[in-house]
């Protein structure tokens, strides 16, 4: 993803074109009606002290790279209607310059674009997304970059005015800084505040006070005054933050902006020291379902920002924030040694142990903020039921669920457990696409009938752990809709109208077989239906339907096994069909076999294998009805 060249000016100055959904967001950065637009600030700021950081370590293997007697920090600069701000970190290169500042990387940025599009109120988009470096156009007429990657001899300016193009050229080097960049910004007439002093040092403190990186601000009234020191706010004792403070590292680390809903804050000693700040968003980021289903937790080494790219979490706790810092790792790792350290491994899994264990105290003491991280988060807590089969037991402890008795609110496996009703030992779900339409599945009648909960599993990852899971406390996990349930045993108590005589239920069994025999794989009488006349099931062994048609969409893949017919002896239907079957006059009952599938079918939200057949029939059936 690269800006195209659109044409040469002179041999000195180039125009590029932003790449199409850069142009969109500026479109919405310079006609923002966006509120809070001090928010440009901590962006440019958490731009400049992560290049601050990434210099830091590539100099512990090229000391040479910072200039002599330099200290990494940030200058803000403010006055005479502009506002620069300027760091000493890595610098960008002419070909950084056009890829970053004239394309976005980032995943979901095309969902965010569409949603932002379509709302008035986008403030809380804006702050969910994280615009980055194209904020400062809020405020902006006007945006000059002039960078030097540290280790070259060349710096460039970039200069825009967000209209759908930037210009770049070569900038003397006496202009630029030794290494590192500078950002000024040409303020806006309604944005002439941000060249005062007080307001700069308000926002800095407000949004960037625990930056790792030391901020000096530098004004008409403060010649060079520090606002920040960049010290480390995770190597404090936690009785001497509070909760502000850490809202405001929040946002400074994980780049959003809600509260978060869990803190995370230790110092482990042992085996391994290291000092953990970690927090669970109560927001979905916009990537959490990016495929790559990476984290985002940063590894320092004694207070040095290593990088954000180690698998420092699995990837089932990838919406986790925050960072990790190693007493005993050594500061020079190379790539290869971050991805396969045993020091790494064992950090990994002592605070995986802990994020588990910190959110099962959360649901207990807050089950309302609990269930907000559920909320936003549970679909992909679930998918470490199917990686990480020795987290099983931990991890259905956190789990909430949506089932036939929940209501608005949520239900954990220990509810269900506790309520199980007299004879019953299995776990009941069923899997659909919505919980609206699990509820509607006729498959649950019968469970109605018996106050038997089911579990109501609508993300696509429950498809997957719930085949392989073994059970919770002892009870298998059984689909509604899959082989024979043993609902027999378990009292009704509301009563299901059932057949006078058995054996012609079993006369009309014989006869669907015949006529059905292609399309099913067998038929018999149901114990899960009190309503509806027929529903189709999976068979005892092999995949639940749900999942068969998952894999479908997915692999491309057909249905592996034809569905059992389950039929429900005491409705009028299926007790009209059986009453014809008697007389011997069949001709109709042809149709109404068909038909009896065909609803089955439409029962789970499908089609009838062959449409057209189906309304041809039911038309015969209900002409010579209602003739
Ligand atoms: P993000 O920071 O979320 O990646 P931005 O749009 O803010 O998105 O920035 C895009 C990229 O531009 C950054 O990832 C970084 O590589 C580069 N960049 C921005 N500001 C600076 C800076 N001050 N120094 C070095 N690189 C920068």
């Amino acid at each position: 993803m690269t800006a195209e060249t659109s044409h040469t000016t002179s041999t000195t100055s180039e125009s590029h074109e932003f790449q199409a959904e850069v142009s969109r967001l500026l479109h919405l950065m310079v006609h923002s009606v966006y509120s809070n637009k001090d928010i440009f600030l901590r962006e440019l700021i958490s731009n400049a002290a992560d290049a601050c950081e990434k210099l830091r370590w590539r100099a512990l293997t090229e000391p040479a790279l910072i200039a002599e007697g330099a200290k990494l920090a940030i200058t803000i600069t403010a006055g005479e209607d502009k506002l620069t701000i300027a760091d000493n970190g890595v610098g960008m290169d002419r070909g950084e310059l056009i890829a970053n500042l004239g394309t976005i990387a980032k995943s979901g940025t095309r969902a965010f674009l569409d949603q932002i599009a379509d709302r008035q109120e986008n403030s809380r988009l804006i702050g969910q997304f994280g615009v980055g470096f194209y904020s400062a156009f809020m405020v902006a007429d006007e945006v000059t970059v002039v960078s030097r990657s540290a280790g070259t001899n060349e710096a460039w300016t970039w200069r825009s005015d967000g209209m759908g193009s930037f210009e770049i050229e070569r900038a003397e080097l006496a202009d630029a800084p030794e290494h590192g960049t500078r950002v000024v910004l040409t303020l806006k007439d309604d944005a002439k505040t941000y060249a005062d002093g007080p307001t700069i040092e308000r926002i800095v403190k407000e949004y960037s006070a625990h930056v790792p990186v030391p901020i000096e601000l530098v004004a008409a009234e403060s010649e060079g005054k520090e606002l920040t020191d960049g010290s480390a706010l995770w190597a404090k004792p936690k009785s001497e933050i509070s909760k502000d403070e850490y809202k405001d590292f929040y946002g400074t680390v994980a780049g959003q902006w809600d509260e978060p809903a869990l803190t995370i804050h230790y110092h482990a000693e042992g085996r391994h020291e290291y000092s953990v700040l970690l927090f669970v968003p109560s927001m979905k980021p916009f990537d959490l379902f990016d495929p790559a289903r990476k984290g985002k937790v940063k590894l320092y080494v004694r207070r040095v920002f290593i990088s954000d790219e180690v698998e420092l979490l699995p990837a089932w706790a990838r919406f986790v924030r925050g960072v990790i810092d190693s007493e005993d790792l050594p500061l020079n790792l190379s790539r290869e040694m971050l991805q396969h350290n045993p020091v790494l491994d064992a950090i990994r899994k002592a605070v995986t142990t802990r994020i588990l264990s910190d959110l099962g105290k959360l649901a207990e003491s807050d089950a309302e903020t609990y269930a907000k991280v559920w909320d936003a988060f549970g679909a992909v807590i679930k998918e470490g039921l199917y990686e990480e089969a020795e987290r099983r037991d931990d991890l259905f402890k956190v789990a909430r669920f949506k089932t036939t008795k929940s209501g608005d609110g949520w239900r954990s496996l220990a509810d269900y457990v506790k309520d199980l009703k007299q004879n019953q030992t299995r776990i009941f779900y069923v899997l659909a696409d919505s919980t609206d339409r699990a509820l509607a599945s006729p498959h649950l009648e019968g469970f109605k009938a018996r106050d038997v909960e089911v579990l109501l599993l609508s993300d696509p990852v429950d498809a997957f752990w719930v085949r392989t899971a073994l059970g919770f406390d002892g009870k298998p996990f059984q689909s509604v809709t899959q082989g024979a349930t043993d609902l027999d045993q378990i009292p009704e108590t509301e009563t299901i109208d059932k057949p006078a005589d058995g054996q012609a239920a079993a006369s009309l069994i014989a006869y669907l077989k015949q006529q059905l025999k292609d399309r099913v794989g067998d038929v018999r009488t149901s114990n899960r239906l009190a309503e509806s006349p027929v529903c189709l099931v999976a068979p005892d062994y092999g995949p639940d339907k749900q999942f068969e048609k998952i894999m479908a969409r997915h692999e491309g893949l057909g249905q592996m096994s034809k569905p059992i017919l389950e039929i429900n002896p005491g409705h009028a239907q299926i007790a009209a069909m059986t009453r014809r079957l008697e007389t011997g006059d069949t001709a109709a009952l042809e149709d109404a076999a068909v038909i009896l599938l065909g609803q089955a079918k439409i029962l789970d939200g499908e089609a009838p294998d062959d449409p057209a057949d189906f309304a041809r029939r039911l038309g015969r059936v209900l002409a010579a009805q209602l003739g």
